[in-house]
């Protein structure tokens, strides 16, 4: 247990673009340990004159890809971590993690399903994670997500969630796009409430595990939607995106 929380020097193998906001970020570890999906590491900074600022963000990709670790990170304007590690970070630069780490958040195919995810924004970063592993894993259990974006150029993930759904081995992927759509979109256009909820979750019954990841407002929203439609508590796990205040 201690020696995956110790911090280890990562170096940036790969850094991709995958909105206008968001990038990706391919870390080689030189203690690579498997991670549970939905896990996190911390991300540390330190500048010359010894301040440090720390934040967590999550693992993107699946333990059975070893070696490496994708953490995807939304710019957020003023933000303070977040933005050195997209305007300053290039592939090669060296930079101090820790990790894996968190129990609770986390889903791995020997837990079974049906698996209902439900994430806003950059909170689909973990449950990517969950879906990559089912698909490495050969899993074909039921899974839903159901994710929401602002427009359809803030989708994260977007053309590899298409072809997963494409492949039609039992996972399903429902977008709802709160501020713009596509031309022509049917879909949900609203943010996530309790139709929609019912209406992504019916075939699963009151069955399912849920995932919700995001902002902690659509976190709390959406968790209260699905105990009022009777899904019990003890199968519903948060995790919230808000801001950590992590300096020291
Ligand atoms: C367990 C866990 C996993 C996480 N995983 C990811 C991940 O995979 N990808 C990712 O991009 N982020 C993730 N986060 C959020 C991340 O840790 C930082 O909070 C985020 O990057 C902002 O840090 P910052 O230093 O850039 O902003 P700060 O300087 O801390 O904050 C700047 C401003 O933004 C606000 N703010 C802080 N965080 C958020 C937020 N998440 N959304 C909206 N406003 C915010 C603050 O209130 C403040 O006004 C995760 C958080 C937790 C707790």
């Amino acid at each position: 247990m201690e020696e995956p929380l110790m911090w280890q020097i990562a170096t940036i193998k790969a850094m991709r673009a995958e909105t206008p906001t968001v990038k990706t970020f391919t870390l080689a570890l030189p203690r690579w340990t498997p991670h549970r999906p939905g896990q996190h590491y911390d991300v540390r900074l330190s500048a010359p004159d010894g301040y440090q600022a720390q934040r967590s963000y999550s693992v993107a990709s699946e333990p059975e890809r070893s070696g490496e670790i994708d953490l995807t990170v939304e710019r957020l304007e003023d933000g303070e971590v977040s933005t050195y590690i997209h305007d300053v970070l290039t592939p090669g630069d060296q930079i101090e993690v820790r990790g894996p780490i968190g129990g609770y958040f986390v889903w791995e195919a020997s837990q079974g399903g049906p698996l209902l995810l439900i994430g806003g924004g950059s909170g689909v970063v973990p449950l990517m994670a969950m879906i990559r592993h089912r698909a490495a894993s050969g899993s074909h259990i039921p899974t839903r997500l159901l994710y929401s974006s602002r427009t359809p150029e803030d989708v994260i993930y977007g053309e590899e969630l298409a072809r997963l759904n494409a492949a039609h081995d039992g996972l399903e992927v429902f977008h709802t796009f709160t501020r713009a759509q596509p031309p022509g979109w049917t879909g949900y256009a609203r943010r996530i409430d309790g139709q929609m909820l019912a209406e992504v979750i019916r075939p699963f019954g009151h069955a399912p595990y849920v995932y919700i990841c995001g902002p902690t407002l659509l976190v709390e929203a959406v968790a209260d939607e699905l105990v009022q439609i009777r899904i019990p508590p003890a199968q519903i796990r948060t995790e919230r995106f808000g801001p950590t205040g992590g300096t020291s």
